[in-house]
């Protein structure tokens, strides 16, 4: 569908993107699934082409402006690899960055922020624990003021980035119950008290890492602090926008590896006589995965363009992260049925699609929670 919103500048940003994806990363991420990692230069090499870099300014090696556009055009293409765990062991650092750029000290951002913004070092955001992700305003894990340092215990949980993880930002109460009690704070790998355990055994994004956290009586100088004393929710939520945009878009890249990958073996495969292709049954399937596939695009760049004019539509984004993890729920089924048993077959593009709409439809706020914080901001 024609965006009217294009210009040479993003369509040439989302070329670049796109023909990586097809050179560097889609012969390859079959492998990588498999042996449930993928190698560092991706990071790197999606650092140097300014994937990482929206929104920080240039000497922290980001690209000196912003736009929602190429952020999502980013997202959709790499989603497009056909293994979303490559999107995901990036995107864990991707979250890290907002809050880093917006909030950590002057000396912590000139020493590591670069690093993050270009892949050399790895960074994560981690807000979920155990008790709980989607009621961030009740996390309990805790950081006590002591001296020159504030001292942090608890636990946090599904950390994406974090096994490979140098640098980690971590939520953490500082005051009262409720989100007003809520600080950030920079925490580095091998920082006493600091330890973790790799998570494996997952339903999808095999070859992304994730890891629990574990904080018993870790000292961080109190100039780890990011922002604010107790106002760590608000800058958790603004996160969360990006996230969800990101989100939203992954989630139509893998609709659009559906309806092609459907087309393709329609036009290939033949029963009772003739190409399925030719079956009415077949043809509504795909007209229907077509027609989500352009709701999705055209109410994500409706979202896109509400940003730009800062206006951060924080219900719209709700919408379109659930609208779009649900349309793509329906184009993964649809098109598994149209591969019969070749879909649910490792190897097949649409079997790990299958396998990961879940997490797409939790992560970053789960369905439920999105609906929930869309009526809420209608006022109701
Ligand atoms: C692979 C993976 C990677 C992740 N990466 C990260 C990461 O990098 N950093 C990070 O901080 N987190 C990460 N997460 C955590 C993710 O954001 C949470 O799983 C998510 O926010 C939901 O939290 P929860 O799993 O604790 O579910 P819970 O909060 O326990 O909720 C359980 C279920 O109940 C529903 N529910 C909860 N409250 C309500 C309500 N009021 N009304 C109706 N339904 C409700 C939820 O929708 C959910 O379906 C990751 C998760 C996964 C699986």
């Amino acid at each position: 569908m024609k965006n009217p919103f294009e210009t040479e500048e993003r369509r040439a940003f989302r070329e670049t993107i796109k023909r990586y994806v097809e050179a560097e990363l889609k012969p390859y991420v079959d492998e990588w699934d498999e042996a449930g990692d993928f190698p560092w230069r991706v990071h790197e090499e999606l650092g140097a082409m300014g994937y990482f870099g929206f929104g920080v300014s240039e000497e922290f090696g980001g690209l000196g402006f912003d736009d929602a556009f190429m952020r999502a055009a980013a997202a959709e293409e790499l989603a497009r690899c056909g293994a979303t765990g490559v999107w995901a062991g990036v995107g864990g650092r991707g979250i890290s960055i907002g809050p880093l750029e917006n909030f950590a000290s002057a000396e912590i951002r000139e020493r590591v922020l670069e690093d993050i913004v270009l892949g050399r070092k790895g960074s994560c955001l981690a807000i979920t624990e155990p008790g709980g992700g989607s009621d961030v305003a009740r996390m309990k894990t805790t950081a006590v003021r002591d001296g020159d340092e504030y001292i942090i215990n608890g636990s946090k949980t599904f950390i994406t980035g974090a096994v490979k993880g140098d640098y980690f930002v971590v939520g953490a109460r500082t005051g009262g119950p409720g989100l007003t009690g809520i600080s950030l704070f920079f925490v580095e790998k091998g920082t006493p008290g600091f330890s973790l355990t790799p998570m494996d055994k997952k339903m999808g994004w095999w070859c992304s890492d994730q890891a629990t956290l574990y904080f018993d009586n870790c000292r961080v100088p109190a100039g780890n602090l990011m922002g604010e004393e107790d106002r760590g929710f608000i800058a958790i939520m603004e996160n969360f926008n990006f996230e969800r945009l990101a989100i939203a878009a992954g989630a139509l890249g893998m609709m659009k590896t559906c309806l092609e990958e459907s087309i393709n073996y329609a036009q290939e495969r033949e029963t009772f006589g003739k190409q399925l292709i030719q079956h009415q049954v077949i043809r509504h399937k795909i007209a229907d995965m077509s027609a989500k596939v352009d709701a999705i695009e055209a109410y994500l760049n409706q979202v896109c363009w509400s940003i730009n004019e800062s206006d951060m539509p924080v219900a719209e984004i709700s919408k379109l992260k659930f609208s779009s993890t649900k349309a793509l729920e329906f184009c993964a089924s649809e098109a598994m049925q149209i591969f019969g048993g070749a879909g649910y077959m490792r190897g097949n593009p649409i079997e790990r699609i299958y396998r990961e709409v879940k997490v797409f439809a939790i992560g970053g706020g789960s369905e439920e929670i999105m609906r929930d914080l869309a009526v809420r901001q209608m006022g109701l």
